[in-house]
């Protein structure tokens, strides 16, 4: 297999700009047969990243568009190995023609993450800057863009290496009293082993204090749209994203099963479910439904309570409403606002400090629920400069640090032979080492870079 890969890196379709990337040993000849500059320097001789207008050419070496091409040589590449770029305009038949003349002169189709695997490989990037690539890429909020952009700038990566650094300096003094015993070298001062095992265990239990935080800003927070029939749940939640995912129909319990989309509400990224409305029923397939909002209502971290502004309490309303109330957060919608109101919404705002007026149908009213949801899970500064667990590789890994130090730290006020509080330690510093990919295994990297798309 070619170690040369290529590959379009702009989304399909048609648009503005379309860029073919390539990356590996001959990236420059490669790009040179596929694109011949309008003057007198080749991509051959240019300096790094010096663009040059010119002809893309199709692999019989006929003239299919024209456009700029750079070249940038490794180490100092997003790969780290020889690098060239061409953009063309973005149309699908043009890449396509060119990605298959770059083919025909060497490369090879990159594979999805290839490129940013490469450079992991390199030393360009550690893992948790790999996953912030991702992460940006699919980041649907400010907040998670802002985040993402921290951690590939490496706000992660150095909070991990400050915990790190301490512990192989712990690690290394246990290695020297043990390994020279002989040596006239400092004894073990229990009260030096103490401070640093409980330094790092304030860096662990800090970062897995962020992971909630984290994991809202990427993948969002499970909330549960909640309600009898047709108080307006699917028509909330089609206002709510933007375009009609959820059918509305007149006819209750025509959401039998769970619907589920994203919407970014005050700047905060919600999974919203649309769940069967709450009541009994003797239809099976609508039985599974109400079971399964139940369980989303439960597992949900925020519920939006719809009710009917216009109609009075229903026992199933009241079921609904005793649900809510078990949620960690709630905010009770009231819908139709459009309609006569005969809700009593002083005793309901006792229940529900969140509460808003809202007309699904019209799409009114709906401004007063993102700054509420913004209130209930505040995104922090969005941080640039803040260090976030994001995924559950990321916590698992450190708190399996955590419970190695924790091990270390019991260990030593027990009088446990030093050989053994190394150990722990050690096996600690190999589960941080996981975060950041210097002690990964290769079949969970290779899971990571499987995640992203061609040609990044
Ligand atoms: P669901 O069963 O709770 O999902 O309710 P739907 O969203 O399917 O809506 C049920 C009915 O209520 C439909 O006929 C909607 O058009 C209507 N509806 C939804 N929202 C409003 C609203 O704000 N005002 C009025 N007047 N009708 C609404």
């Amino acid at each position: 297999m070619s170690d040369l890969i290529a590959a379009v890196a702009t989304a399909p379709g048609a648009g503005g700009v379309g860029i073919l990337r390539l990356s590996g040993p001959g990236a420059a000849r490669t790009a040179a047969q596929v694109f011949r500059p309008a003057g007198k320097i080749s991509l051959m001789e240019a300096p790094d990243r010096k663009l040059l207008y010119g002809s893309i050419l199709d692999k019989e070496g006929r003239v299919i568009d024209t456009g700029l091409a750079f070249v940038s040589r490794g180490p100092h590449s997003y790969t780290g190995e020889d690098t060239a770029e061409i953009q063309g305009h973005g149309s699908p038949m043009v890449l396509s023609l060119a990605l298959e003349a770059l083919f025909a002169h060497g490369a090879r189709q990159a594979l999805a993450g290839e490129f940013t695997k490469r450079a992991f490989l390199n030393g360009k990037l550690d893992l948790t800057q790999a996953e912030a690539v991702i992460d940006l890429i699919h980041a649907e909020t400010p907040a998670a863009a802002r985040q993402a952009a921290g951690r590939l700038e490496g706000t992660l990566s150095r909070t991990i290496a400050a915990i790190y650094d301490g512990l192989v300096d712990l690690s290394a003094h246990f290695h020297a009293v043990l390994d020279y015993p002989d040596e006239d070298i400092d004894p073990f001062r229990e009260e030096t082993i103490r401070t640093a095992l409980d330094e790092a265990l304030v860096g662990t239990d800090a970062l897995l204090a962020t992971y909630d935080r984290g994991r809202q800003l990427t993948t969002g927070v499970p909330t549960a749209i909640l309600g009898r029939p047709n108080v307006g749940k699917s028509s909330l939640l089609n206002a709510l994203v933007g375009y009609d995912r959820a059918i509305v129909t007149q006819i209750p319990g025509t959401t039998r099963d769970t619907i589920e989309a994203k919407a970014s509400v005050g700047g905060v990224l919600l999974n919203l479910t649309d769940t069967a409305g709450l009541r009994e029923t003797g239809d099976e397939a609508e039985r599974l439904g109400v079971a399964r909002s139940r369980a989303a209502a439960q597992e949900a971290r925020l519920v939006l309570l719809v009710l009917d502004g216009g109609a009075a309490l229903t026992p199933e309303d009241r079921e609904a409403i005793a649900l809510a109330k078990e949620a960690p957060a709630c905010i009770c919608i009231v819908n139709k606002s459009d309609l006569d109101q005969v809700l009593d919404l002083e005793a309901l705002g006792r229940d529900f400090p969140n509460l808003c007026l809202v007309s699904a149908k019209n799409q009114s009213g709906l401004e007063t629920l993102g700054p509420m949801v913004a209130r209930l899970f505040p995104t922090g500064d969005g941080g640039e400069g803040e260090a976030l667990l994001t995924n559950a590789r990321q916590m698992e890994a450190v708190q399996r640090a955590g419970e190695n130090l924790r091990r270390a730290r019991e260990g030593l006020e027990l009088g446990v032979p030093p050989d053994l509080l190394l150990s722990d330690v050690e096996n600690a510093l190999e589960a941080l080492g996981e975060v950041t990919g210097t002690t990964v295994r290769e079949d969970i990297t290779s899971r990571i870079f499987q995640r992203f798309c061609v040609g990044k």
